[in-house]
Formats: structure tokens, sequence, C-alpha cells
């Protein structure tokens, strides 16, 4: 996790999105958008219930804020088990899994958030849990160590990740349902937000609601977030509903423009056609330009840019791409990626 903390972040960013909690769809009926891997799930839950049996392993992965922790929850509470959650770098020692996997009801459901992060010793002791419902563990040190092998119930491990590359290959393949997370078309947003608004007591027009979904780069959280602001700014100004017009309005004051872009995201590709000629330009040279993290960049910034087309992640780095430098109101130089026609390598890989 960075310490990233724009509006426009998908990661959590004060505790006030607790609040979350209770917003957070609680039925696979009310979560929306993810289409046909939602509908797997759904086959994949029923089937489990009907020969009771703990479900397969999960990997959830996809950028921060588009609902993996919430699908877990829903998983688990569709299955109707108990519900666990940890994330990668709490769980130190061995010893720490130990005492989680031990302590499950038979086919619960234990949530491993940022599981990119776990430790490789413990990793190691995960994969015969996973596989055979087993824990081998080393008691003692020196000559007296033995190795002791603990049953454990079954149970259903649902991991999440916004780095799937970075996963191993032997954790990676023990989970036998893999979904990727997709962004949310604003209309998807716009179904999110207004069941939110009816939640917040809040009196919200269709195009209000539009508004915000199409500024909310993909991202239920950011859309949650952009809500709960503009709800603040409408209730100081007045407006008692959320019109499209309130709406652009406040967004406007917190500097989210027509596309959902801010303020980092138009420094990121200024700094991309003014720098570097448009790129290809490394990741680590950008974060350096930017004095920003490279995983921040990696897993806030670069997704959306890249999934409306203005960034282009190559093998030989990033470019600007022509509706990027349409974007920014600027045509691109004969010496640019995309005149030298350097893009048709695209590498969608995490690097
Ligand atoms: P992640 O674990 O991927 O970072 P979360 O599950 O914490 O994301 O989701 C962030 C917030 O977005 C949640 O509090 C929830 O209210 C909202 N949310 C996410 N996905 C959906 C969805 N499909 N439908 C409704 N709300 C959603």
């Amino acid at each position: 996790m960075t310490d990233d903390n724009r509006l426009s972040s998908g990661h959590q960013i004060d505790h006030s999105e607790g609040q979350d909690h209770a917003l957070r769809p609680k039925t696979l009926v009310d979560f929306i958008g993810q289409g046909v891997g939602r509908q797997n799930l759904e086959m994949f839950i029923k089937a489990a219930r009907q020969r009771t049996e703990a479900m397969d392993h999960i990997l959830l992965h996809g950028p921060p804020g588009l609902g993996k922790t919430t699908m877990a929850q829903i998983i688990s509470s569709e299955l109707g088990t108990g519900f666990r959650a940890t994330s990668g770098p709490v769980i130190a020692r061995a010893g720490d899994l130990a005492s989680l996997l031990t302590n499950l009801a038979p086919n619960d459901v234990l949530f491993i958030d940022e599981i990119h992060r776990l430790n490789p010793a413990v990793e190691e002791v995960l994969y015969p849990a996973m596989e055979d419902f087993q824990l081998d563990l080393m008691i003692g040190e020196g000559p007296s160590a033995r190795s002791v092998r603990i049953d454990l119930p079954p149970f259903t491990l649902v991991g999440a990740t916004t780095r799937a590359g970075l996963l191993t290959t032997p954790l990676r393949d023990r989970f036998g349902i893999q979904m990727r997370m997709q962004f949310y078309t604003p209309e998807e947003l716009s179904v999110i937000l207004q069941a939110q608004a009816r939640k917040l007591q809040m009196v919200m027009a269709q195009d209000g609601a539009l508004e915000i979904a199409r500024r909310a780069r993909g991202t239920p959280r950011i859309a949650g977030r952009l809500l709960r602001r503009v709800r603040d700014i409408a209730l100081v100004e007045g407006a008692e509903t959320i019109t499209a017009d309130v709406a652009d309005k406040a967004l406007i004051r917190l500097d989210v423009d027509a596309t959902g872009l801010d303020q980092m995201d138009r420094r990121y590709l200024r700094s991309l056609a003014d720098n570097y000629g448009g790129g290809p330009v490394g990741v680590e040279t950008l974060a350096a330009v930017l004095a920003e993290q490279r995983d921040m960049l990696e897993e806030v910034i670069e997704p959306y840019l890249m999934q409306t087309g203005l960034l282009m992640r190559t093998p030989r780095g990033r470019c600007l791409s022509k509706t990027g430098w349409d974007y920014l109101g600027l045509t691109p130089p004969p010496t640019a990626a995309i005149q030298l026609d350097l893009l048709s390598h695209q590498d969608e890989e995490d690097s």
C-alpha cells in the first residue's frame, strides 16, 4: 500500500471511509457490474453450497477500489460461512498463519488482502494448507527441532492483489478460480451511486449520478468518495438536489476534470510530453521526476490512463498516445513515439 491520498486514488485514504461498511453491497444481487466474472462466481458458489463443501480458492486481482474486499465478503455470506480477514504483510511468521488457519471453522472463508506481499517463508507453509488442508510446522530449533503435521478444517482462501504479476507461479497456480476485476462503466457506477445516495438519504437526479460516475475513473471507491464531497459542497451551497450542474460545479472545484483526471494525472502526462517528447520512458525515471513511488504510479495512475487510451505501456517504456497528445492540446513532435510507430508492440503484462 502506498501513502497516496488523492481524491481520485483508488486506495482507501482515511478512516471516515469506514462509512463504506454501511454502503457496501451485502449480496451478489446488489453487486453491480463485473459481468461474466460475477456470473461465473455465482455458479461456483451455488455448486459449493449444493455439495456442502468448501469452495475452491479464489484469486481476485485488479486495481484498488474495484470491489475485491466487497466481493470476498459477499462470497462468504452467500456461502453462509464465517469470514476472517487479514493482509499479506500482517502475517509475519509461519506461526501467525498457523494460528489463523487452526482457528477457522469448517468451510470458512479466509481473506488475505495484498497477498503478493506475503513473506516467502509463510507462503511455503500456505501451499500444503491450500492443497491438502495440512500444516507442516517446525517446532523448536537446532538438533531438537522437529516437524509436526496438523490437519486443518477445509477452508476457502480468497486472495486479493493489485499486482497479479508479482505473485509467484506456485501460489497463483493453487487458486482454482481467478477473477480479474474490470473497471466499471459510467452506467454501472451511476447505479451504484444511486444506491449509495438512497442510503445516505440524498436527493440525486439521474443526470447528477451520471456526471459523478463519468468522472470516477471507473472505480466505485472513488465514485463514493466524490459523492460524499459533492454532498458536502451542495449542502453548504444550499442545493437540495444533486443535478448534473451541481455535480459539475462541485467537481470542478475539487479539481476533477471532465474525464475524471486530476492534477496528478495531468502532471504525469505533461511530464511525459514536456520532458521526454511523449516517451518511451521507464517508470522508474518517471517516478523520480514526479517524486512519487513507482508502486503508486503503476497501481493507481497508470491503469486508468491506459484504460482511457491516453497512455501506452510498451516494452521500451511508457508512451503518450495520440489521444494523450490531444488531451493535452499539444501536437506531437516529429520524434514522438506515435510518429515513429513504436507503439505497435504493446505489453499489457505487469512489469
Ligand atoms: P478493493 O478491495 O478492490 O480495494 P473494496 O471492496 O474495498 O475495493 O471497494 C471499495 C468500495 O467501493 C466499497 O466500500 C463499496 O462500497 C464500493 N463497491 C465496490 N464494488 C462495488 C460494487 N460492485 N457495487 C457496489 N459498490 C461497490
